[in-house]
């Protein structure tokens, strides 16, 4: 029901965790069961996510004590798969490495799903999120990088959907897609955000970018890429202050 994303060069001087927990509080009015985070630190991915409440889940694994230097975070209203700890979001491939939420239903994720089973991969959920984690780490396999995987991923899956990826293996990219969810970026001095509201992104800069159906991209601690149909989007003229 509510995503949100952020990637600093650094470990920032407020932990990671803490800043995720505030935007999670933020999105809670669109309502949700479950929350969780995703961060990268060191080259490592932390998940922690459960059924309940952002302050209660947020207090119970601590989320104010996690550093890192990107993360993502979600609060989630079920569609597919009950509220519980393992249909929470983030939802992770078999490796461990990637983290994905969303926001959305994917229409046509049990056939993805039948596919990557046939393949050999493991799913921990019943959402129709996991997929995308499964797809990416299936497309890297095949040896080409995170971010045409990523690409590959979202041609893929059908409906709607605000999407962010994290990849242990590459720390300093937050990768996003939007069809029919609502998506922003937020453009920071030394980090950006993808968040699913503007107040959420307004705590950490004025600078916004509405990103639009179909598009896709990713962001770096000083980078917003765009692209839409395979073409590379002018994205300085689309910010709003
Ligand atoms: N369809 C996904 C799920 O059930 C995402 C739901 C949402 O938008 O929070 O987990």
């Amino acid at each position: 029901c509510g995503i949100f994303g952020i990637v600093f060069a650094e470990r920032p001087r407020r932990n990671l965790g803490e800043i995720l927990r505030r935007a999670l509080e933020r999105l809670e009015y669109r309502g949700y069961d479950s929350a969780g985070i995703a961060v990268v630190d060191r080259g490592l991915l932390i998940v922690r996510k459960d059924a309940g409440k952002v302050a209660e889940v947020a207090a119970r694994y601590n989320f104010d004590s996690i550093q890192g230097t990107a993360g993502v975070a979600h609060t989630r209203w079920a569609t597919h798969g009950k509220p519980d700890q393992s249909n929470a979001h983030p939802h992770i491939d078999c490796g461990g490495i990637i983290a994905v939420v969303h926001n959305g239903i994917i229409e046509n994720y049990a056939e993805l799903k039948e596919e990557l089973l046939a393949k050999g991969h493991v799913f921990r959920s019943e959402t129709d999120t996991e997929v995308i984690a499964h797809l990416v780490e299936e497309y890297k396999r095949q040896g080409v990088d995170t971010f045409t995987a990523f690409k590959k991923a979202i041609s893929k899956i059908r409906g709607a959907y605000a999407v962010a990826l994290i990849d242990a293996e590459n720390p300093k990219v937050i990768y996003f897609a939007r069809n029919l969810s609502p998506l922003i970026i937020g453009v920071g001095d030394g980090f950006n955000i993808i968040a699913s509201d503007i107040p959420t992104v307004l705590d950490y800069t004025r600078r916004v970018i509405a990103v639009r159906d179909g598009e896709y991209g990713y962001i770096t601690p000083t980078q917003v890429y765009i692209e839409a149909d395979g073409v590379s989007q002018d994205v300085s003229s689309r910010i709003e202050e």
